[in-house]
């Protein structure tokens, strides 16, 4: 009855379905787990009338006008420059770290020393890691990056990921990187905005069409079984393809062990104050057990008057028998995990009619702009 499975409806599937029903012209069965659509990007209204985004906050930014034309078609969309600030030293600072935090943590005299030192040093470079200031042989600019990366990063990533800043991968330390200017935005990216009407409604566009029939509440990677080469679905052979978004070790039954992940405890409250904060997020690197408080009436732009709701983040290891952090988050990207992925990947392409594409398939740190990509591109190249 179906010509192409699709398991998991966040960004991978849901666009993965759309661009098989509506261009190939084919019919796809799509099985999402939870309750509702949407994955991660989920948000609903809570009772004081704010949009939340259910699973944690979810910023739209990319430079792939592509990727951005495709959504365009089932959205309109608001510019929305994300803005944060760090708490350090008891000063709430732009992060990254700029000339207005250098500026606000040192005095006039070293801060004018440090920034015409940075511009001499790193001409017209806007962005750069905080390793690479770091490692620069010049005194005061190695100090710079020394304070930079112990007060912004030390703490905040141990918390994070729940080890030692060594331990963690380079890449994930410089999705932050340190702004040689007065830019206080968060990404640097050309295109900045997020859905109108919210992701939810965002997904209803996307997945409403004829051709595509979507099962809520239903585990698909229980009803797969992979023999050999085979795939079994429901106990039946199956050959025609099966795109799958969900974790690859519990597809695989976790042949190979766990892969790992950092989850979150999510705890939102709500506040008879119309700003609980000045900006959108706020990350506390140093106090705290949360690493950020978000309050949503920024992301969404609503004007609500005397209530506003907000978000702790408390990083968790991921355990699927816990009753919090159950939810697997952000993969841990290091050699042994990496190594553990390929042994999965390798079982699933011997298959030939299952295609991994997501962030838990592919057990990469993907943002949203890439997963679309990636999904428009596996929809394209996968032969149904
Ligand atoms: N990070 C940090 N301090 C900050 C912000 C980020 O150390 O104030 C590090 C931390 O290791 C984090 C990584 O940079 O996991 C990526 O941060 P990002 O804001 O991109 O994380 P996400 O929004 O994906 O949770």
């Amino acid at each position: 009855m179906f010509d192409i499975i699709v398991i998991g409806c966040g960004f991978a599937g849901a666009v993965a379905a759309r661009k098989f029903a509506e261009e190939k012209n084919k019919k796809v069965l799509l099985l999402e787990k939870r309750s509702h659509i949407a994955g991660n990007m989920y948000e609903d209204m809570d009772i004081n009338g704010i949009y939340v985004h259910r699973y944690g906050p979810h910023i739209f930014h990319t430079n792939l006008d592509y990727v951005f034309e495709y959504l365009k078609r089932f959205s309109d969309w608001f510019s929305y420059e994300h803005r944060v600030l760090g708490r350090i030293d008891g000063q709430l600072v732009p992060i990254p770290f700029n000339f207005t935090s250098i500026e606000k943590l040192f005095s006039e005299e070293k801060a004018d020393i440090i920034k015409k030192r940075l511009i001499e040093i790193f001409l017209d470079r806007q962005v750069i890691s905080v390793m690479e200031i770091m490692n620069n042989s010049d005194e005061i600019i190695k100090e710079l990056g020394q304070y930079i990366f112990e007060k912004v990063f030390i703490n905040y990533t141990a918390k994070q990921w729940g080890i030692p800043i060594e331990q963690v991968d380079g890449s994930v330390i410089s999705r932050v990187p340190v702004v040689l200017g007065y830019d206080d935005r968060y990404f640097q990216d050309k295109i900045q905005v997020m859905p109108k009407y919210g992701y939810t409604k965002l997904f209803e566009k996307i997945l409403n069409h004829p051709n595509i029939t979507i099962k809520l509440n239903c585990n698909a990677a229980k009803k797969i079984k992979i023999i050999d080469k085979n795939v079994y679905f429901d106990g039946e052979i199956y050959r025609k393809p099966i795109i799958y978004t969900g974790a690859v070790d519990d597809l695989l039954n976790y042949k190979y062990g766990e892969l790992p992940y950092r989850s979150l405890d999510l705890v939102f409250e709500r506040y008879d104050v119309t700003n609980f904060q000045p900006c959108a997020v706020v990350n506390y690197p140093n106090e705290e057990d949360y690493t950020r408080i978000t309050e949503f009436k920024y992301l969404t732009g609503q004007v609500v008057n005397g209530k506003t709701t907000i978000l702790k983040e408390y990083p968790l290891h991921y355990n699927i028998m816990a009753e919090k952090g159950n939810i697997p988050y952000y993969p841990i990207i290091n050699e042994r995990n990496l190594k553990r992925y390929e042994m999965y990947k390798a079982d699933i392409e011997r298959t030939g009619n299952i295609f991994l594409c997501g962030r838990l398939a592919e057990y990469k740190y993907y943002n949203m702009d890439a997963v679309v990509d990636r999904a428009i591109k596996i929809a394209e190249e996968v032969d149904v």
